[in-house]
């Protein structure tokens, strides 16, 4: 049996033994089901940073010349802002069509979860520089990591011969990193039992029903983003039957579901690139910077969230408010750290951004686990897609 029909009988299975144990089991489930999933997520993360930085060093030096990666740059992040533009007016359509905040009463009572503001547009450019590569690696920076690795590698191609030992040994490490990767993801069925369950057991049907339509406002904009734009990308600009293309990132489409963290899958996204044939070279740089930069499916869960908010206040938008909402969206999924509710937090820049009382997202705060699951998923899934058309391009020349 492959890993992809395994972790989905797994996430079944998590979602049967959640609703059976229920409200009252759910302490049960968290503490004694939960901690599986922990384990699993936790020996994925360990890897994360020697992954990141090995594979990126060594993407750039293989990459050879600046121009090289100056093009493929330019193309991957083209791909990720067009997409990501496309995902936030999904999610507004989908959140004019639904109106899910129409009849929806604001309580008073839990507006303090929705204090947390998100960091100022420059301070978070700023912040991309590290003073520090070590610290930057304690704390998984990524995009610190990133910048640091990409400018090690230039400097290694830059210094040639003498640098070669260094070269060589960051390349065991990916390779190593890969390989533990490998062997980890067998346990990946019954990590995801672990994640699925105690959430589904906290979130039973009495605290989802009342927010039903945001629910599923935010899943089919996520589901019809992931199959149709990504569908036809993948079809149409890169010549693969989306079939194949899906059926092969499952297992980090389905980990990046129950885990909620773009970070966390990165590791397993990287395996299934090389699955689908794309070269390390292209995947160890437009990978590690998606699971950053590009958050599709946060964009549309933005997208869906503003216009629930507006609605619940009876906020009739502006032309201007809907640009607004585009552009600030855009960014914040860009500043989006691929972690768990991540994109909530980046939420209220686009409330302040509109105006709009940053209290209403206490609703979304209740529901926020549950919302994060389907747009991690496509987060990834995106940058799968975007990695594999960069890698046809290049192979085109
Ligand atoms: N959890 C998401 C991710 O890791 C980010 C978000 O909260 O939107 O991709």
């Amino acid at each position: 049996m492959n890993l992809s029909v395994k972790i989905l009988i797994a996430l079944g299975l998590g979602i049967i033994a959640g609703l059976s144990l229920g409200a009252e089991g759910a302490k049960f489930a968290a503490a004694w089901i939960g901690p599986l999933g922990t384990i699993f997520m936790n020996m994925i993360k360990m890897l994360i940073v020697p992954l990141v930085f090995s594979s990126l060093v060594i993407g750039v030096c293989a990459l050879g010349d600046i121009k090289k990666i100056g093009r493929i740059g330019a193309k991957t992040v083209g791909w990720y802002l067009g997409t990501t533009f496309f995902a936030i007016i999904l999610g507004l359509a989908f959140g004019l069509i639904f109106e899910p905040g129409v009849g929806v009463n604001m309580p008073g009572a839990d507006v303090k979860a929705a204090a947390k503001a998100a960091p100022p547009i420059m301070k978070v450019i700023v912040d991309i520089f590290p003073t520090n590569p070590l610290d930057a690696m304690l704390k998984a920076n990524m995009l610190q990591i990133i910048v640091f690795a990409l400018f090690l590698g230039i400097a290694i191609t830059g210094v040639g011969e003498r640098a070669e030992y260094l070269k060589r040994t960051i390349d065991g490490l990916a390779e190593v990193s890969y390989k533990m990767v490998g062997y980890i993801m067998k346990f990946a069925p019954i990590g995801v039992f672990g994640l699925v369950a105690p959430v589904v057991a906290a979130n039973g049907p009495a605290v989802l029903l009342p927010l039903l339509k945001v629910i599923i406002a935010v899943y089919l904009a996520c589901i019809i983003h992931a199959l149709f734009v990504y569908g036809c990308l993948v079809k149409f600009v890169g010549g693969l039957s989306p079939v194949a293309f899906f059926k092969t990132v499952m297992p980090a489409s389905l980990l990046a579901f129950t885990s909620c963290s773009s970070g966390g899958t990165l590791p397993v996204n990287m395996e299934c690139a090389d699955k689908l044939g794309v070269s390390r070279e292209v995947s160890s740089f437009v990978l590690p910077l998606g699971a950053t930069i590009n958050m599709d499916g946060t964009a549309a869960y933005q997208g869906v969230c503003a216009l629930f908010i507006a609605q619940i206040y009876g906020v009739d938008l502006t032309a201007g408010q809907y640009l607004t909402i585009l552009l600030t969206g855009t960014l914040a999924s860009i500043g989006t750290a691929g972690v768990p509710g991540a994109g909530f937090i980046m939420l209220t820049m686009i409330l302040t951004a509109i105006g709009l009382p940053l209290e209403g997202s206490a609703l979304i705060a209740g529901i926020d686990r549950i919302l994060d699951m389907p747009r991690t998923s496509v987060n990834v899934t995106g940058d799968a897609c975007v990695n594999y058309l960069v890698d046809r391009s290049e192979k085109s020349k």
